[in-house]
């Protein structure tokens, strides 16, 4: 998901292009946007950490863009190329270190396990968006 930071800021097509580039197939995307009720159920994992209402707040402050990305090994690979949470600390050339504005505002989320990708994917696509 390329977050609201990244999508006020245009780069959405950049950020996109270097998520083909690294090989990832895109079989569902679009823009939206979340209330801060479904943010908040989206990071319902986070809820017990001090950052949640920030982020809550911060993740529906505008426009995002979701998408389902295929790839063998694509949590981890996906991982790689999006980089530290913080992007002090991003690998250089990562999308985190390129785009991100700060730790919270960090311009894009990656599921972080086979499980979660299912279930953030059937968060934001049916299976009609999917192709
Ligand atoms: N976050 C934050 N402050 C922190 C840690 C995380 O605002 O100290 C935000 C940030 O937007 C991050 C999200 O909460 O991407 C989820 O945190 P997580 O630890 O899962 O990081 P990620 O998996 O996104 O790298
Ligand atoms: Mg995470």
């Amino acid at each position: 998901m390329i977050k609201p930071d990244a999508v006020a800021a245009g780069n959405t097509g950049a950020i996109s292009k270097m998520i083909e580039e690294a090989g990832f197939r895109i079989v569902a995307m679009k823009k939206t946007k979340l209330s801060a009720e479904l943010a908040g159920q989206f990071y319902e994992i986070h809820k017990e950490r001090p950052f949640y209402g920030e982020l809550c707040k911060y993740m529906s402050s505008g426009p995002i863009v979701p998408m389902i990305l295929e790839k063998e090994n694509a949590v981890e690979d996906f991982r790689k190329l999006i980089g530290a949470t913080d992007p002090k600390k991003a690998a250089p050339g990562t999308i985190r270190a390129l785009f991100a504005k700060s730790i919270d505002a960090n311009a894009i989320h990656g599921s972080d396990s086979d499980a979660n990708a299912e279930i953030e994917g059937n968060f934001f696509f049916s299976q009609f968006e999917r192709l």
